[in-house]
């Protein structure tokens, strides 16, 4: 997912935070018998995964995305899945889907995962982005690198594989493809009817994600899919969540005089169009986050009893990300991160007027800009949102225009304003309390052999909706990667134990779910 997270990389906490009590796992048949099948075949599940790394995987490259779902394409059919190419048409990337049905089977269960990247132009990496390379763990001093050919025995689980796309997202599609080949040899099968939507494009923003869902609901039927994208928690633990917040964007600029202005000599009597603005934001959002729009909390879906429930269950981050991010003081008068993620948000994500410092003038600028991203919940609509803000500013009597004013337009009216919104997608959350939520709940726990971290929603955006909307059907993110993989960053890296995890993780809801759904 392009995890919107305004260069957060994701939307997800980068803290390691220690929980005391990690309990003994439980026995489990399934997960003993897929973790024996790995440690006898660590070096070919990393091979096959440096071999998808390697390719170069930026969807606005169609020629490379193309090759990937040729790669991809193969690696399903060796293992008997029927697949498909999805496109919206010529020169936009497909998504691969990969049908296996399972004799007996009355359930389907859909995985998604994405074969695309983000770019990895960046300056820093320690190797090239699509030579995958092993290492001896996170990035740090005494990082030494690891041959995987000479290694004899079992690999050190703290040893990382660094590549673009190591965590974010390529390593689900292995780890998912590697659970089915381990039940397989173990002498077990599925219980479900297994699924596969690899995306193409989601990094940039899945523009044809909405098109190729319309085109296919019938194919891409299934009881449930699960979302094979993002970190597991900061305190290590397997997390599991059920939503994601929406997003839109919106830019406001807004005037003053025509040409800088002498302040001492017009100061007072111009209209100071920063200091406008500067009032405007507070007039919409408060120190504590609170958002000052009239109704801007109407369409606020109330939390579930299971969702309180699972929020006061999840570990405490808060001082160790204070910590971590020298934090004086947080908003929401000491609320818990998680509390705070279950709200609408209004970010300033950026603000500009004139100069400051070195460059600044004793002058009234002509024109101030913010740029502000609105996290939404359900049911909240980027479109309600819009409304709502562009009453709120007419009632503030600002004049509304959606392109530079001229100046006939400056005179005619006391404030103007200039407007441009990006209505990306809603929130959702799946229904925590649902029988299948509850299936993937247990299922995760027993692979994990111990409490695990369960979501509501998280803070960042997904176009979970988008899925929802159109394929009506719940969907819960099962991620697995570390957290502190770096992803859209450089040396993006990959945990072996959370590679580990991840194919107990699938294998446990491939061998599972068909027995807890029932008939
Ligand atoms: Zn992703």
């Amino acid at each position: 997912m392009s995890w919107r997270s305004a260069g957060l990389g994701g939307a997800f906490l980068l803290v390691a935070v220690t929980v005391a009590s990690a309990q003994p796992a439980q026995p489990d048949p399934v997960r003993d018998k897929v973790r024996a099948y790995r440690a006898a075949h660590e070096k070919e599940i990393v091979g096959e995964l440096d071999g998808l790394l390697a390719l170069p995987n930026v969807a606005t490259r169609v020629a490379d995305i193309e090759r990937n779902a040729d790669h991809l394409t193969a690696m399903l059919e060796r293992r008997g899945f029927a697949v498909q190419r999805l496109s919206a048409g010529p020169g936009t990337p497909p998504a691969v889907y990969g049908e296996l049905r399972v004799p007996g089977a009355q359930r389907t269960l859909m995985f998604y995962a994405h074969y695309d990247g983000q770019p990895a132009g960046q300056k820093g990496w320690l190797s090239d982005p699509f030579k995958p390379v092993l290492r001896s763990g996170p990035p740090g001093p005494n990082l030494k690198d690891i041959d995987l050919q000479s290694v004899t025995g079992p690999l050190d689980p703290e040893w990382r594989i660094y590549a673009r796309s190591a965590s974010d997202d390529k390593s689900p599609i292995v780890a998912i493809l590697t659970a089915l080949d381990a039940l397989r040899a173990s002498g077990l099968q599925p219980s479900v009817n297994v699924k596969l939507f690899l995306e193409g494009e989601e990094e940039q923003g899945s523009e044809h994600l909405g098109t190729i869902l319309r085109r296919n609901t019938a194919l891409l039927a299934a009881d449930a899919w699960l979302l094979c994208d993002g970190p597991v928690h900061p305190t290590r633990r397997m997390q599991i969540y059920f939503g994601a917040r929406g997003v839109a964007g919106m830019e406001l600029t807004v005037y003053g005089p025509l040409r800088p202005l002498h302040s001492g000599h017009y100061g007072n009597w111009a209209p100071n169009p920063a200091v406008e603005l500067a009032h405007l934001i507070a007039e919409m959002r408060d120190e504590e986050g609170r958002i000052l729009i009239p109704g801007f909390y109407d369409d606020v879906r109330p939390l579930t009893v299971a969702e309180k429930q699972a929020i006061a269950l999840m570990p405490p981050v808060e001082a160790a990300l204070e910590d971590e991010l020298g934090l004086g003081r947080t908003e929401g008068k000491g609320a818990r991160l998680q509390d705070r993620l279950m709200d609408p948000a209004l970010n300033v994500r950026g603000l500009r007027s004139a100069e400051v410092g070195e460059g600044a003038a004793n002058a009234i600028p002509t024109e101030a800009q913010v740029s502000i991203d609105f996290r939404l919940v359900p049911d909240q609509t980027p479109q309600k949102v819009k409304d709502k803000v562009e009453a709120f500013l007419r009632a503030k009597g600002w004049h509304l225009i959606t392109e530079a004013p001229d100046k006939e337009t400056l005179k005619a009216f006391p404030k103007v304003a200039r407007i441009a919104w990006s209505l990306d997608y809603a929130a959702h959350r799946t229904d925590m309390s649902l029988p299948v939520s509850r299936a993937v709940a247990t299922l995760v726990e027993r692979a994990a052999g111990g409490p695990i971290v369960q979501a509501p929603m998280l803070g960042g955006s997904v176009p979970m909706s988008t899925f929802t909307d159109i394929l009506k059907v719940p969907m819960i993110g099962v991620p697995i990667v570390n957290h502190d993989n770096n992803q859209h960053g450089i040396n993006e890296n990959l945990r072996l134990q959370n590679l580990w995890d991840g194919i107990e993780v699938y294998a446990e809801l491939m061998a599972g779910m068909g027995t807890m759904m029932g008939k």
